[in-house]
Protein backbone atom coordinates (compact mmCIF):
# COMPACT_ATOMS: atom_id res chain seq x y z
CA UNK A 1 0.00 0.00 0.00
CA UNK A 2 1.12 3.08 -0.87
CA UNK A 3 1.66 6.12 1.56
CA UNK A 4 -0.91 9.10 1.27
CA UNK A 5 0.32 11.94 2.91
CA UNK A 6 -3.25 13.37 2.67
CA UNK A 7 -4.19 10.51 5.59
CA UNK A 8 -2.39 12.38 7.85
CA UNK A 9 -3.57 15.81 7.74
CA UNK A 10 -5.44 17.07 10.37
CA UNK A 11 -6.80 20.36 9.32
CA UNK A 12 -9.05 20.54 6.08
CA UNK A 13 -7.52 23.22 4.87
CA UNK A 14 -8.36 24.84 0.83
CA UNK A 15 -8.57 22.27 -1.63
CA UNK A 16 -8.21 24.53 -4.85
CA UNK A 17 -5.05 26.45 -2.78
CA UNK A 18 -3.37 25.80 -6.58
CA UNK A 19 -5.70 27.22 -8.24
CA UNK A 20 -5.37 31.00 -8.08
CA UNK A 21 -1.63 31.11 -8.20
CA UNK A 22 1.09 30.92 -10.86
CA UNK A 23 4.63 29.12 -10.76
CA UNK A 24 8.13 29.94 -12.21
CA UNK A 25 10.53 28.11 -12.65
CA UNK A 26 13.91 28.83 -10.84
CA UNK A 27 16.13 29.18 -13.13
CA UNK A 28 17.39 26.22 -14.88
CA UNK A 29 16.44 24.31 -12.39
CA UNK A 30 13.86 21.57 -11.26
CA UNK A 31 12.24 23.39 -9.19
CA UNK A 32 9.43 26.33 -9.56
CA UNK A 33 8.64 28.76 -6.86
CA UNK A 34 5.10 31.32 -6.30
CA UNK A 35 4.86 34.07 -7.78
CA UNK A 36 4.81 35.47 -4.15
CA UNK A 37 6.47 33.55 -1.29
CA UNK A 38 6.23 34.98 2.52
CA UNK A 39 9.00 35.84 4.53
CA UNK A 40 9.27 35.89 8.16
CA UNK A 41 11.94 38.71 8.82
CA UNK A 42 9.40 40.85 10.96
CA UNK A 43 5.99 39.73 13.10
CA UNK A 44 6.91 36.63 13.48
CA UNK A 45 9.11 36.54 16.62
CA UNK A 46 8.35 35.29 20.19
CA UNK A 47 8.13 39.39 20.89
CA UNK A 48 4.75 39.10 18.20
CA UNK A 49 1.70 38.07 18.37
CA UNK A 50 1.43 33.92 17.13
CA UNK A 51 -2.45 33.80 16.94
CA UNK A 52 -1.76 36.95 14.03
CA UNK A 53 1.28 35.40 12.34
CA UNK A 54 -0.66 31.36 12.21
CA UNK A 55 -3.35 33.42 10.76
CA UNK A 56 -1.33 35.11 7.97
CA UNK A 57 0.96 32.01 7.24
CA UNK A 58 -2.28 29.50 7.01
CA UNK A 59 -4.09 32.54 4.79
CA UNK A 60 -0.68 32.23 2.71
CA UNK A 61 -0.46 28.47 2.62
CA UNK A 62 -4.66 28.13 1.09
CA UNK A 63 -4.01 31.06 -1.09
CA UNK A 64 -0.78 28.66 -3.02
CA UNK A 65 2.03 30.69 -1.45
CA UNK A 66 4.15 27.02 -0.85
CA UNK A 67 7.32 28.93 -0.19
CA UNK A 68 8.22 30.60 3.64
CA UNK A 69 11.43 32.34 3.74
CA UNK A 70 13.40 32.34 7.18
CA UNK A 71 16.61 32.79 8.34
CA UNK A 72 18.70 31.92 11.60
CA UNK A 73 18.41 35.33 13.10
CA UNK A 74 14.88 36.43 12.17
CA UNK A 75 12.76 37.29 15.70
CA UNK A 76 13.25 39.40 17.79
CA UNK A 77 15.21 37.66 19.35
CA UNK A 78 17.04 35.88 16.78
CA UNK A 79 15.92 32.37 16.58
CA UNK A 80 12.52 32.87 17.85
CA UNK A 81 10.81 33.37 14.16
CA UNK A 82 11.81 29.42 13.09
CA UNK A 83 10.19 28.57 16.70
CA UNK A 84 7.15 30.09 15.64
CA UNK A 85 7.79 28.93 12.04
CA UNK A 86 8.08 25.33 13.86
CA UNK A 87 4.92 25.92 16.44
CA UNK A 88 2.95 26.25 13.04
CA UNK A 89 4.66 23.83 10.83
CA UNK A 90 3.66 20.57 14.17
CA UNK A 91 0.33 22.34 14.37
CA UNK A 92 -1.12 22.87 11.45
CA UNK A 93 0.83 22.45 8.20
CA UNK A 94 3.56 19.13 8.54
CA UNK A 95 1.52 16.89 6.77
CA UNK A 96 1.39 19.04 3.91
CA UNK A 97 5.61 19.51 4.09
CA UNK A 98 6.02 17.86 0.43
CA UNK A 99 3.68 20.70 -0.52
CA UNK A 100 5.90 23.06 0.72
CA UNK A 101 9.32 25.36 0.09
CA UNK A 102 11.28 26.34 3.55
CA UNK A 103 14.37 28.44 3.26
CA UNK A 104 16.79 29.57 5.63
CA UNK A 105 20.02 31.45 5.81
CA UNK A 106 22.58 31.88 7.95
CA UNK A 107 24.96 34.75 7.47
CA UNK A 108 25.03 37.98 9.83
CA UNK A 109 25.34 37.79 13.88
CA UNK A 110 24.07 35.07 15.89
CA UNK A 111 26.05 34.29 18.54
CA UNK A 112 28.74 35.79 20.77
CA UNK A 113 32.42 34.82 19.32
CA UNK A 114 34.31 33.98 16.17
CA UNK A 115 32.11 31.26 14.49
CA UNK A 116 28.89 33.26 15.44
CA UNK A 117 28.50 35.43 12.03
CA UNK A 118 29.32 35.49 8.40
CA UNK A 119 30.75 32.37 6.31
CA UNK A 120 33.05 30.03 7.54
CA UNK A 121 32.43 26.10 7.18
CA UNK A 122 32.20 26.01 10.98
CA UNK A 123 29.59 28.82 11.19
CA UNK A 124 27.50 27.67 8.16
CA UNK A 125 27.04 24.07 9.41
CA UNK A 126 26.45 24.71 13.21
CA UNK A 127 23.73 27.35 12.18
CA UNK A 128 21.54 25.19 10.20
CA UNK A 129 21.42 22.67 12.82
CA UNK A 130 20.43 24.90 15.33
CA UNK A 131 17.63 26.14 12.40
CA UNK A 132 16.81 22.62 12.03
CA UNK A 133 16.56 21.89 15.73
CA UNK A 134 14.01 25.28 15.93
CA UNK A 135 11.88 24.13 13.11
CA UNK A 136 11.64 20.55 13.87
CA UNK A 137 13.18 19.46 10.90
CA UNK A 138 15.24 17.03 8.84
CA UNK A 139 16.09 19.30 6.42
CA UNK A 140 15.36 22.51 4.64
CA UNK A 141 14.60 22.89 0.63
CA UNK A 142 16.95 25.82 0.38
CA UNK A 143 19.91 27.07 2.29
CA UNK A 144 21.19 30.48 1.85
CA UNK A 145 24.67 32.15 2.57
CA UNK A 146 22.99 35.24 3.49
CA UNK A 147 25.88 37.66 2.93
CA UNK A 148 29.35 37.29 1.50
CA UNK A 149 32.25 37.41 3.82
CA UNK A 150 35.04 39.33 2.53
CA UNK A 151 37.54 37.41 4.54
CA UNK A 152 36.89 33.60 3.97
CA UNK A 153 37.70 32.01 0.98
CA UNK A 154 34.88 31.71 -1.49
CA UNK A 155 35.88 28.03 -1.41
CA UNK A 156 35.59 27.05 2.18
CA UNK A 157 31.67 29.00 2.39
CA UNK A 158 30.50 27.23 -1.01
CA UNK A 159 32.22 24.20 -0.09
CA UNK A 160 30.30 24.16 3.09
CA UNK A 161 27.25 24.79 1.66
CA UNK A 162 27.59 21.84 -1.04
CA UNK A 163 28.74 19.32 1.78
CA UNK A 164 25.26 20.61 3.57
CA UNK A 165 23.27 19.19 0.29
CA UNK A 166 25.50 16.05 0.10
CA UNK A 167 24.66 15.71 3.97
CA UNK A 168 20.79 16.16 2.55
CA UNK A 169 20.60 18.79 5.22
CA UNK A 170 18.99 21.15 2.69
CA UNK A 171 18.23 20.01 -1.15
CA UNK A 172 18.92 23.31 -3.15
CA UNK A 173 21.83 26.47 -2.21
CA UNK A 174 21.54 29.74 -2.82
CA UNK A 175 23.49 33.49 -1.85
CA UNK A 176 21.96 36.68 -0.76
CA UNK A 177 23.66 39.70 -1.15
CA UNK A 178 26.62 39.37 -3.40
CA UNK A 179 26.75 41.79 -5.94
CA UNK A 180 26.78 40.37 -9.65
CA UNK A 181 30.97 39.87 -9.45
CA UNK A 182 30.50 37.79 -6.02
CA UNK A 183 27.51 35.88 -7.60
CA UNK A 184 29.47 34.84 -10.43
CA UNK A 185 32.27 33.55 -8.51
CA UNK A 186 30.24 31.73 -5.92
CA UNK A 187 28.12 30.15 -8.74
CA UNK A 188 30.98 29.10 -10.40
CA UNK A 189 33.06 27.33 -7.48
CA UNK A 190 29.39 25.62 -6.81
CA UNK A 191 29.37 24.84 -9.81
CA UNK A 192 32.77 22.81 -10.26
CA UNK A 193 31.21 21.12 -6.83
CA UNK A 194 28.61 19.65 -8.26
CA UNK A 195 26.06 21.32 -6.94
CA UNK A 196 24.57 24.24 -8.98
CA UNK A 197 23.44 27.10 -7.34
CA UNK A 198 19.62 27.39 -7.23
CA UNK A 199 18.88 30.95 -6.33
CA UNK A 200 19.81 34.73 -5.65
CA UNK A 201 17.63 36.28 -3.03
CA UNK A 202 18.08 40.03 -3.35
CA UNK A 203 16.75 43.41 -2.22
CA UNK A 204 14.24 44.72 -5.14
CA UNK A 205 12.22 46.88 -5.50
CA UNK A 206 10.48 50.74 -7.70
CA UNK A 207 12.67 52.51 -5.63
CA UNK A 208 15.68 49.94 -5.27
CA UNK A 209 16.96 49.10 -8.54
CA UNK A 210 20.36 48.20 -8.33
CA UNK A 211 20.49 44.72 -9.35
CA UNK A 212 19.65 45.42 -12.79
CA UNK A 213 23.12 47.13 -13.13
CA UNK A 214 24.09 43.34 -14.00
CA UNK A 215 23.20 40.89 -11.41
CA UNK A 216 20.14 40.21 -13.34
CA UNK A 217 22.88 39.39 -16.42
CA UNK A 218 24.94 37.00 -14.14
CA UNK A 219 22.21 35.04 -13.07
CA UNK A 220 20.21 34.85 -16.41
CA UNK A 221 23.34 33.38 -18.04
CA UNK A 222 24.02 30.86 -15.14
CA UNK A 223 20.64 29.79 -14.90
CA UNK A 224 20.27 30.91 -11.67
CA UNK A 225 16.67 32.11 -9.93
CA UNK A 226 16.25 35.57 -8.35
CA UNK A 227 14.17 36.22 -5.57
CA UNK A 228 13.30 39.68 -4.88
CA UNK A 229 13.30 41.03 -0.96
CA UNK A 230 11.96 44.14 0.72
CA UNK A 231 9.42 44.18 -2.94
CA UNK A 232 7.53 46.67 -1.14
CA UNK A 233 10.39 48.97 0.13
CA UNK A 234 9.10 47.52 3.74
CA UNK A 235 5.50 49.19 3.51
CA UNK A 236 6.71 52.87 1.28
CA UNK A 237 5.08 50.85 -1.69
CA UNK A 238 1.47 50.44 0.07
CA UNK A 239 -0.77 52.69 1.31
CA UNK A 240 0.62 52.76 4.59
CA UNK A 241 2.37 55.71 4.16
CA UNK A 242 0.67 58.00 1.40
CA UNK A 243 -0.91 60.74 3.85
CA UNK A 244 2.29 61.31 5.63
CA UNK A 245 1.69 59.87 8.80
CA UNK A 246 3.31 57.18 10.45
CA UNK A 247 0.33 55.25 11.94
CA UNK A 248 1.17 53.54 15.27
CA UNK A 249 2.10 50.33 15.05
CA UNK A 250 3.82 50.48 11.53
CA UNK A 251 7.17 49.44 10.92
CA UNK A 252 8.57 53.07 10.55
CA UNK A 253 6.88 53.56 13.90
CA UNK A 254 9.44 50.97 15.57
CA UNK A 255 12.74 52.85 14.36
CA UNK A 256 14.28 49.65 12.63
CA UNK A 257 15.52 49.42 9.53
CA UNK A 258 12.94 51.53 7.98
CA UNK A 259 12.90 54.80 9.56
CA UNK A 260 10.46 57.80 9.99
CA UNK A 261 12.93 60.11 8.58
CA UNK A 262 13.55 58.48 5.79
CA UNK A 263 9.94 59.65 4.46
CA UNK A 264 10.51 63.12 3.04
CA UNK A 265 7.74 65.15 1.73
CA UNK A 266 9.93 64.43 -2.18
CA UNK A 267 9.28 60.51 -1.38
CA UNK A 268 6.02 61.33 -0.54
CA UNK A 269 5.37 63.40 -3.69
CA UNK A 270 6.87 60.10 -5.93
CA UNK A 271 4.42 57.50 -3.77
CA UNK A 272 1.26 59.59 -4.28
CA UNK A 273 2.23 59.95 -8.42
CA UNK A 274 2.71 56.09 -7.89
CA UNK A 275 -0.13 55.69 -6.25
CA UNK A 276 -2.62 57.42 -9.02
CA UNK A 277 -1.45 55.12 -11.55
CA UNK A 278 -2.29 52.72 -9.64
CA UNK A 279 -5.84 53.79 -9.11
CA UNK A 280 -6.25 54.66 -12.49
CA UNK A 281 -5.51 50.77 -13.46
CA UNK A 282 -8.04 49.82 -10.56
CA UNK A 283 -4.89 48.28 -8.47
CA UNK A 284 -3.90 49.56 -5.21
CA UNK A 285 -0.37 50.81 -5.09
CA UNK A 286 1.06 47.28 -3.16
CA UNK A 287 -0.20 45.40 -6.13
CA UNK A 288 1.27 47.82 -8.97
CA UNK A 289 4.75 46.95 -6.71
CA UNK A 290 4.81 43.49 -7.00
CA UNK A 291 2.91 43.42 -10.72
CA UNK A 292 6.17 45.78 -11.98
CA UNK A 293 8.61 43.55 -10.29
CA UNK A 294 7.05 40.69 -11.81
CA UNK A 295 7.41 42.20 -15.31
CA UNK A 296 10.57 40.26 -16.23
CA UNK A 297 10.85 36.90 -16.37
CA UNK A 298 14.16 36.36 -14.68
CA UNK A 299 12.51 37.33 -11.69
CA UNK A 300 11.34 33.89 -10.24
CA UNK A 301 9.32 35.30 -6.86
CA UNK A 302 8.44 38.57 -5.04
CA UNK A 303 8.96 37.97 -1.43
CA UNK A 304 6.62 39.80 0.82
CA UNK A 305 6.10 40.64 4.22
CA UNK A 306 2.96 41.02 5.68
CA UNK A 307 2.03 42.06 9.20
CA UNK A 308 -1.46 40.27 9.27
CA UNK A 309 -3.61 38.63 6.63
CA UNK A 310 -5.44 41.26 5.39
CA UNK A 311 -2.48 42.80 4.21
CA UNK A 312 -1.54 39.51 2.43
CA UNK A 313 -5.00 38.93 0.43
CA UNK A 314 -4.59 42.69 -0.33
CA UNK A 315 -0.96 42.15 -1.96
CA UNK A 316 -2.11 39.05 -3.11
CA UNK A 317 -5.18 40.77 -5.31
CA UNK A 318 -2.18 41.74 -7.77
CA UNK A 319 -1.74 38.22 -8.91
CA UNK A 320 -5.79 38.44 -10.74
CA UNK A 321 -4.99 41.53 -12.35
CA UNK A 322 -3.79 41.94 -15.76
CA UNK A 323 0.04 42.27 -16.08
CA UNK A 324 1.13 46.21 -16.82
CA UNK A 325 0.42 47.83 -20.02
CA UNK A 326 3.26 49.80 -21.62
CA UNK A 327 1.77 52.73 -21.49
CA UNK A 328 1.74 52.31 -17.40
CA UNK A 329 5.48 51.13 -17.38
CA UNK A 330 6.71 54.22 -19.55
CA UNK A 331 4.55 56.61 -16.71
CA UNK A 332 6.33 54.50 -13.54
CA UNK A 333 9.35 54.86 -15.18
CA UNK A 334 9.41 58.52 -15.35
CA UNK A 335 7.85 59.02 -11.73
CA UNK A 336 11.19 56.43 -10.76
CA UNK A 337 13.14 59.37 -12.47
CA UNK A 338 11.84 62.21 -9.98
CA UNK A 339 14.37 63.06 -7.39
CA UNK A 340 12.90 62.34 -3.94
P1 LIG B 1 8.03 44.13 2.16
O1 LIG B 1 8.73 45.17 1.37
O2 LIG B 1 6.95 43.33 1.50
O3 LIG B 1 7.47 44.83 3.49
C1 LIG B 1 6.55 44.17 4.30
C2 LIG B 1 5.89 45.16 5.26
O4 LIG B 1 5.16 46.15 4.55
C3 LIG B 1 4.85 44.47 6.14
O5 LIG B 1 5.43 43.83 7.26
C4 LIG B 1 3.97 45.63 6.50
O6 LIG B 1 4.60 46.42 7.50
C5 LIG B 1 3.94 46.42 5.19
N1 LIG B 1 2.86 45.96 4.32
C6 LIG B 1 2.82 44.86 3.52
N2 LIG B 1 1.67 44.78 2.85
C7 LIG B 1 0.94 45.86 3.21
C8 LIG B 1 -0.35 46.34 2.84
N3 LIG B 1 -1.10 45.70 1.96
N4 LIG B 1 -0.78 47.51 3.41
C9 LIG B 1 -0.01 48.18 4.30
N5 LIG B 1 1.21 47.76 4.69
C10 LIG B 1 1.68 46.61 4.14
O7 LIG B 1 9.06 43.04 2.63
P2 LIG B 1 10.02 42.82 3.91
O8 LIG B 1 10.93 43.96 4.07
O9 LIG B 1 9.19 42.39 5.05
O10 LIG B 1 10.85 41.60 3.38
C11 LIG B 1 10.19 40.41 2.97
C12 LIG B 1 11.03 39.21 3.25
O11 LIG B 1 12.26 39.30 2.53
C13 LIG B 1 11.49 39.05 4.70
O12 LIG B 1 10.47 38.52 5.53
C14 LIG B 1 12.63 38.11 4.53
O13 LIG B 1 12.15 36.80 4.33
C15 LIG B 1 13.27 38.62 3.24
N6 LIG B 1 14.39 39.53 3.51
C16 LIG B 1 15.64 39.07 3.24
C17 LIG B 1 16.75 39.84 3.49
C18 LIG B 1 18.10 39.31 3.14
O14 LIG B 1 19.11 39.91 3.53
N7 LIG B 1 18.17 38.20 2.43
C19 LIG B 1 16.63 41.18 4.12
C20 LIG B 1 15.26 41.60 4.31
C21 LIG B 1 14.19 40.79 4.02
P3 LIG B 1 3.87 47.00 8.80
O15 LIG B 1 2.44 46.53 8.81
O16 LIG B 1 4.64 46.45 9.94
O17 LIG B 1 3.99 48.48 8.70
Amino acid sequence: MFFNASENRTENRNENRYDSMKYRRCGKSGLKLPEISLGLWHNFGSADCYKTGLETVLAAFDAGICHFDLANNYGPPPGSAELTFGRILKESLLPYRDEIIISTKAGYDMWPGPYGEWGSRKYLIASLDASLKRMGLDYVDIFYSHRPDPETPIEETMGALADIVRQGKALYIGISNYNAEQSAAAISVLRNLGVPCLIHQASYSMLNRWIEDGLLDVLEKEGTGCICFSPLAQGLLTGRYLDGNIPDGSRASKGGFLKAASITPALLKKLNALNDIAKEGGRSLSALAILWILRDRRNTSVLIGASSAAQLKENLAALSQTALSLDELDRIEKVLKMES
